[in-house]
């Protein structure tokens, strides 16, 4: 079999393959070998082979991007079949450990049964993350799924490659109304590709519905923030909700209400939330209509630290308020100002809890440690010349389960604190 890697497919070849929706054995496939001495990590389940693991031969490095191959150790011996892409670190991802399987339409559409029927266990009605990547078998790739329309993001060059098959899958598997291609995430170049967006398959003409918890919302799949929706934070909304009743909520950096909104559904007197961008206000305010709360709800755009300082300065509390920023830290060399920005965010949002009120801050930052969160919104509550107590830590929803190799894949951190 080492033979394969001296003599490899003529360039094009397996990716040709892939987009005419062919069947690609593992015979027809290149083979990579793994330097000797680096498979311990993968034989004990973790999915990733990096590029300085593999023998990066004449050959191996011909290969293109995002093509399919046979792995195999220094001995010969079959590891498994997985997307190879030699100009990025993570140079292998292992998609099967079965080297006879063949990754056609029959093999995604499996692996998505699988997270539907995980999903379907999970959630009353079909709008969840259906598929998160490594965990659910699919390297790369990430599906939210709103009813009868998803929204697609595919992050490697392997997965990318593969984006026919996986829509053929989805038909055969949910066959969706409408695929939208939410290509648009700057992951995307460090496997050398491009960003974009379309509609895919179907048709979309504006908004879609979705349920979470009960409470109806609305999504922009092709101008919103990344896919559309943060499913990621439905436990989390649920949580605080249920502290609400009764309260009034102020929810800032809040997109199109997901917190907020949920908090109304529970009995909060009222809830203002605030974004710098117009249009998911727009959003909540036509979604807090379709659940009848519209009168509770109120939204303001505007940067959310100005607001949180004009409210305290004006002496304006809130029995529940909720602080889920975007990223403040994109890269491991923002760690410094972005662990200062979440506690500036903390300390301004302790400033208007009432006395017994509760306060939720998250952090989507994948270089934000929790311990390190944890210090800072502590920190920052502190400096409020607040005090107070942890109730609650928590993480991303079921939905966004974690390969138990890449447990560093857990980005969300939610904190819910009572302050006296
Ligand atoms: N909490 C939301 C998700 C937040 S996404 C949810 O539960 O769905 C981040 C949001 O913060 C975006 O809508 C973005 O427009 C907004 N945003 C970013 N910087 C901001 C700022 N300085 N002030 C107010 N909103 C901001």
């Amino acid at each position: 079999m080492a033979a394969d890697a001296a003599s490899p497919l003529p360039d094009q070849r397996c990716l040709v393959n892939i987009t005419e929706s062919a069947a690609v054995t593992p015979a027809s496939l290149p083979v990579v070998h793994v330097l000797k001495g680096h498979t311990s990590r993968v034989r004990r389940g973790h999915p990733w082979l990096f590029s300085n693991e593999i023998d990066m031969t004449p050959a191996a490095k011909a290969i293109p991007a995002g093509s399919l191959v046979v792995v195999e150790d220094a001995g010969a011996e079959r590891l498994g079949v997985g997307t190879f892409n030699a100009h990025s670190l993570i140079a292998v991802r292992l998609l099967t450990r079965d080297a006879t399987a063949t990754i056609d339409t029959d093999f995604l559409a499996d692996r998505l049964r699988k997270a539907v029927a995980l999903r379907d266990a999970l959630f009353a009605t079909p709008h969840y993350r259906l598929v998160h990547s490594e965990a659910d078998g699919l390297p790369g790739l990430i599906i939210d799924r709103y009813g009868d329309v998803v929204s697609v993001q595919a992050n490697t060059a392997g997965m990318d490659a593969l984006l026919p098959l996986v829509l053929d899958a989805l038909d055969v598997v949910i066959a969706p109304r409408a695929v939208v291609l939410r290509n648009d995430s700057p992951v995307r170049g460090l496997e050398g590709l491009a960003q974009n967006h379309s509609v895919a398959r179907g048709t979309l003409d504006g908004p879609v519905e979705l349920i979470e918890n009960g409470v109806r919302f609305l999504a922009d799949l092709t101008g919103g923030q990344k896919t559309g929706w943060f499913y990621d934070q439905s436990a989390n909304r649920a949580f605080i909700a249920n502290l609400a009743k009764g309260r009034s909520v102020i929810d800032v950096f809040s997109y199109a209400g997901g917190f907020g909104l949920t908090a109304l559904a529970r009995g909060a007197t009222s809830a203002l939330l605030v974004d710098r961008s117009a249009e998911p206000l727009d959003l909540a305010r036509a979604a807090a209509d379709l659940n009848g709360f519209a009168d509770r709800v109120e939204t303001r755009t505007g940067d959310a630290f100005k607001t949180l300082e004009t409210l305290a300065a004006e002496g304006t509390q809130f029995g529940v308020v909720v602080a889920d920023p975007p990223a403040f830290v994109k890269s491991k060399k923002d760690l410094g100002a972005g662990a200062k920005g979440y506690r500036k965010m903390a300390r301004l949002a302790a400033a208007v809890v009432e006395p017994g009120g509760f306060l939720l801050c998250g952090s989507c930052s994948h270089h934000m440690g929790a311990e390190l969160f944890l210090q800072e919104v502590t920190r920052g509550v502190t400096l409020a010349g607040r005090t107070g107590r942890i109730l609650y830590t928590h993480g991303a929803a079921a939905d966004h389960p974690v390969h138990p190799s890449l447990p560093e894949s857990a980005y969300l951190k939610v904190l819910v604190m009572h302050l006296d």
